[in-house]
């Protein structure tokens, strides 16, 4: 009997990191949630501290050739010399006495007395006893994050992410939404790179998307308002990072939702503002070509940010949509 429960609880947990391709996404969020869960007991560290690290280290690993694709439920990556402790001579020391001996973060979450860098359960426990150290509100977390991370960009990324799961109460964020609503004319196609008229030499980063001014204008993805206000260029315009840690841009808007507000959290869906043709010179500037939403993405792989053509997302999200 003895012997049979083992098994099945050695099947059960192996289940959990080796088989973590074969689950679907939410499987996979359900699983999480229960890690954090598990770590915001034993550390003290709210869930959505611990979600919103996983998460931007997911999002850097994907795009990031210097760092291993996660494959398994943590996006958590800890590098090999910090887990150890750098003046440590074993770079492969898993005994939780040494590894605290040379400074090294590693700890161990699941009482086997070995701090395994590879197992889940030790990384989630190893984060959270580091942020615990410093305490276990936002201004406390950050100064956590700006020493562990030394970049204010991750650090506004991680944070953006605390505040939509703080929110939200759910890390199962993924769905998405074509920014012109149903029912309203629009067209665009890909103008990805093309030349500019106004402002020099620059190009094209982002698709417009042709609509009457007013037509309503969504947030694409769960996210956090980055900026909001004038740009010569832009006119009125929107920027949102969200959970992928990918900037989302909304430009020559007309006016913004009643109330929007740098700091806010916003829905996949939620109306932000409506379509004109403002920008092109200074504050109010209206009228220098037709009504359009300027859209442009950016992506920030921790080190760096560059654009990249959102017309193909636009058209799986217009598609998806128009299938429900
Ligand atoms: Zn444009």
């Amino acid at each position: 009997m003895r012997i049979i429960l083992l098994l099945a609880i050695m099947i059960f947990s192996s289940g959990i990191s080796v088989k973590a391709n074969e689950m679907t996404q939410s499987e996979m969020n359900e699983k999480r949630m229960e890690l954090y869960k598990k770590t915001e007991i034993a550390t003290g560290v709210p869930w959505f501290y611990l979600a919103a690290v996983d998460q931007y280290e997911r999002s850097i690993r994907n795009v990031r050739k210097d760092l291993p694709k996660p494959n398994g439920l943590l996006g958590i990556y800890i590098q090999p010399e910090h887990w150890t402790g750098i003046t440590n001579p074993d770079k492969k020391d898993v005994n939780p006495k040494s590894i605290s001996f040379f400074n090294g973060l590693g700890q161990d979450g699941t009482g086997d007395g070995i701090a395994d860098p590879n197992h889940t359960e030790d990384v989630l426990f190893t984060i959270g006893n580091y942020i615990a150290q410093y305490g276990t509100d936002d201004t406390r977390f950050r100064l956590a994050l700006w020493n562990y991370y030394k970049r204010d960009k991750t650090v506004g990324a991680i944070m953006s992410n605390t505040q939509v799961y703080r929110k939200m109460n759910r890390i199962n964020l993924d769905e998405k939404a074509f920014p012109i609503p149903k029912g309203y004319n629009y067209s665009y196609r890909d103008t990805w790179g093309h030349r500019r008229g106004w402002g020099g030499r620059r190009i094209h980063e982002g698709t417009d998307i042709f609509a009457g001014y007013g037509t309503p204008v969504r947030a694409v993805a769960y996210g956090v308002v980055e900026l909001k206000g004038w740009n010569k260029y832009g006119g009125w315009r929107v920027g949102i990072r969200d959970l992928n840690n990918t900037y989302h841009y909304y430009a020559h808007l007309n006016g913004f939702a009643k109330g929007l507000k740098i700091g806010d959290v916003v829905q996949s869906g939620e109306v932000i503002g409506n379509v004109g043709s403002s920008g092109y010179g200074p504050p109010g500037t209206s009228g220098k070509f037709p009504p359009h939403l300027h859209f442009g993405m950016y992506k920030d792989d921790g080190i760096k940010e560059w654009s990249f053509d959102p017309y193909h997302y636009l058209k799986v999200w217009e598609r998806t949509e128009r299938k429900k």
